[in-house]
């Protein structure tokens, strides 16, 4: 990729997307394509056919998709499903057909069975039952690798699979329900030293363990890969370090300066129970995240208070 290469960021506008705009001109990249959702709606097929014949990309992330939290995930399942196909669907093939040089598919560590041992190896994949409340979005994204595998098979595209773990960061969902627990935390933690509560309730058990990695650091990620990654399958993106939903609790806690109490509301679902990436893959390649979680959750919250507050 050089750097008057075309690089189209499908959902420049999302978390993920806007870090890797931020990576590409940081690196000095200045032939970036980008269309907001209002300008192309990528589920349909003949937009995005159009759009690929006119801009001709050389490179192309793979950034948008719909997503969302455990109760998003469970409640939205027939869009989570069809939107993700759709748009996943059109730009691959839509890449194949205007010989992109090299795209790069995003997923999600919920595509790993619910049950696999920790820590999550890439070859875990397709060997168990899924967590119910977001199979939807998992199997969409099952698909998308499969179909980048596919067209590597078939007709040489160099198209690659990043599956990251959970992510958070500047321009976040801050949705109360919607959202993810990281941002949902973040903001619930904010109102309630604004209002004075006496207590915070945090979703479910407080015992299932998670990663977290700051969407620049993924971006970081995603651009090294997309220079130093050449194969099928997939790899995947995280820390290689997890931490209890409640110590996660206590953290965003002490950032925001917090003095209420903590509760956890068990009629909430816990989902998977442990969700660890192992990262040696991408370790072998020769790249590390550098932020933080406690320096993370600080940078998120400044922009929350930016963006939100
Ligand atoms: P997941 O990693 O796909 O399960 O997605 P989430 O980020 O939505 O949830 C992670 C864990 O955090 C689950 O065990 C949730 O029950 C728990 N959690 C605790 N409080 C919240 C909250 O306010 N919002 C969300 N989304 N999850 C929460």
């Amino acid at each position: 990729m050089d750097k008057n290469a075309r690089v189209y960021i499908a959902g420049h506008r999302g978390m993920v997307g806007s870090a890797i705009m931020r990576k590409l001109q940081r690196e000095g990249f200045n032939n970036l394509i980008t269309r907001t959702s209002a300008e192309l709606d990528l589920r349909d097929q003949a937009a995005v056919a159009g759009f690929f014949e006119s801009e001709k990309p050389g490179y192309v992330f793979v950034a948008a998709a719909k997503v969302g939290g455990i109760v998003a995930n469970n409640t939205y399942r027939a869009e989570f499903l069809y939107d993700n196909l759709q748009i996943q669907n059109n730009i691959i093939h839509s890449s194949y057909k205007n010989g992109v040089a090299k795209l790069m598919f995003l997923g999600s560590s919920c595509i790993y069975p619910k049950l696999a041992p920790q820590p999550l190896k890439e070859d875990y994949l397709l060997t168990g039952r899924l967590e119910e409340t977001n199979e939807p979005y998992a199997i969409a994204k099952i698909a998308g690798i499969k179909m980048c595998d596919a067209y590597r098979a078939q007709y040489g595209c160099n198209f690659i699979s990043v599956m990251p773990t959970n992510l958070y960061g500047y321009n976040d969902n801050y949705h109360p329900q919607n959202s993810h627990v990281l941002p949902a935390l973040i903001r619930r933690f904010h109102e309630a030293k604004r209002d004075n509560t006496s207590e915070v309730v945090v979703w479910g058990s407080g015992k299932p363990l998670r990663e977290f990695l700051f969407a620049d650091d993924l971006a970081d990620a995603c651009f090294y890969l997309m220079q130093n990654y050449d194969e099928p399958g997939l790899v995947n993106v995280g820390t290689g370090e997890d931490l209890s939903i409640s110590e996660l609790a206590h953290l965003v806690k002490d950032v925001v300066g917090y003095q209420g109490r903590l509760t956890f509301d068990s009629t909430k679902p816990d989902g998977t129970p442990r969700k660890l990436m192992d990262v040696s893959k991408l370790n072998q390649k020769g790249w590390k995240y550098t932020i933080g979680l406690k320096e993370g959750i600080w940078l998120a919250y400044q922009d929350f208070l930016e963006k939100h507050a």
